[in-house]
């Protein structure tokens, strides 16, 4: 698997027109055609589906793009990957791409938050009904699907409180009814987890953290299967969604060590959690490590690896002692996007977890996200440590 990384790159740097180890970046709106009659063979080989290395206008791609599709389509074993701006901006595509009016999007409780205000939101005045499920119950999920159910959105693990989907069951069940599938995969990635090979349509990442892991450049991916390539490819069409060559050149740059990452925010994890589950202010850990928990279970039967973000749950009846605890750490910065290569603490607003139907948090107890960086192991530690003192 980490041999496939690097092949996969060298596969695609076969065709580099420079001497140049990497790709040039091509920035382009106007592409030139020798002939006329040049131009229409080209449209013609695009309108037939055929792989080109340009495209013939350039919204929809240069030279530096096509690269970064291939690589992608080898990593995520998929039939094509479309680019977008932000990994948010992939989620939207996707849904986009699927839903039209009088549908049911069934969709997993826990997903990203943008993606619940989509749904809810902008897609209820088109006249398409988002049903929420709860992602620690298949069977629930089965008992809400109806002749209208088009489309079932999964982001797993949930966002911010990890809850762990039956994938597999899902696929079968959206297989035997003739609904369409679709999973936002950015917590593992292509490299820990392949959606498309497992029987998902659309594999949806934020390309802004692990795949780009540098914190300094934002975009998305959609690797679709045969059988919806047609509909993504048709709202990708008219949406005008563009990834800039720029963009999608330091996307190239951060694939090159995403399996040298992703191992070692692996790694850095396991040892930050071997700490956190012998301390005592830590009342729980949302993170598939407990060999005995169902969603570990669940977790080993689809994914070769897990990723740096985590949350612990913390019991405390002051609240600004938690502040405190985020506020004192030294090497973790306090934001949102993750996935780059350094550590990040972040207190989460119970009142966007209030917008969940099927999560909670008791009395006094507080969700702090954590993503563990590519930082000495023991640093992270003793920062923790040190700062956990603050809790009362
Ligand atoms: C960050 C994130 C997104 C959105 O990605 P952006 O690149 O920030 O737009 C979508 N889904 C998940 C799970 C994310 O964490």
């Amino acid at each position: 698997m980490k041999r496939s990384i690097k092949t996969y790159l060298k596969a695609a740097a076969k065709d580099y027109s420079s001497r140049s180890v990497n790709p040039p970046v091509v920035r382009a709106s106007t592409i030139l055609f020798k002939t006329m009659q040049e131009l229409r063979e080209h449209q013609k080989a695009i309108a037939k589906g055929k792989e080109v290395e340009y495209w013939d206008y350039g919204r929809q791609g240069t030279q530096t793009t096509v690269q970064l599709q291939k690589l992608l389509k080898g990593l995520e074993e998929a039939y094509q990957v479309f680019l977008t701006p932000t990994g948010f901006a992939a989620v939207a595509l996707s849904i986009m791409s699927i839903c039209r009016p009088e549908d049911e999007i069934l969709i997993s409780d826990g997903v990203y938050r943008p993606t619940q205000k989509l749904t809810d939101g902008l897609l209820k005045e088109f006249n398409v009904k988002a049903v929420w499920y709860n992602p620690n119950s298949f069977q629930d999920l089965k008992n809400k699907v109806s002749k209208k159910t088009k489309l079932i959105y999964v982001e797993n693990p949930g966002s911010n409180t990890f809850e762990m989907n039956d994938l597999g069951k899902i696929i079968s069940l959206a297989k035997s009814k003739n609904i369409f599938t679709a999973i936002d995969n950015t917590w593992a990635t292509a490299y820990f987890f392949k959606p498309i090979k497992l029987g998902f349509d659309i594999s949806i990442t934020s390309a802004t953290k692990y795949y780009s892991g540098h914190s300094d450049v934002m975009a998305g991916t959609v690797a679709v299967n045969k059988k919806v390539y047609k509909k993504v490819w048709w709202y990708n069409h008219v949406s005008g969604y563009r990834l800039s060559p720029d963009d999608a050149y330091l996307i190239l740059r951060g694939l090159r060590t995403l399996d040298i990452r992703m191992d070692k925010h692996q790694e850095n994890t396991k040892k930050v959690i071997n700490f956190l589950k012998n301390n005592k202010k830590i009342f729980k850990i949302l993170y598939p490590y407990k060999p005995s928990s169902k969603e570990f279970k669940l977790f080993k039967k689809y994914y070769s690896g897990a990723s740096g973000l985590l949350s612990i749950i913390i019991k405390s009846k002051n609240k600004n002692s938690v502040y405190r605890f985020v506020n004192s750490l030294k090497l973790f910065g306090i934001g949102y996007s993750w996935g780059g290569f350094e550590s990040l603490a972040v207190y989460t607003d119970p009142v966007e977890l209030g917008t969940r139907r099927y999560f909670k948090l008791e009395k006094n107890e507080h969700l702090v996200r954590l993503h563990i960086g590519l930082e000495d192991p023991k640093d992270l530690i003793n920062d923790l440590k040190s700062s956990l003192k603050f809790i009362k």
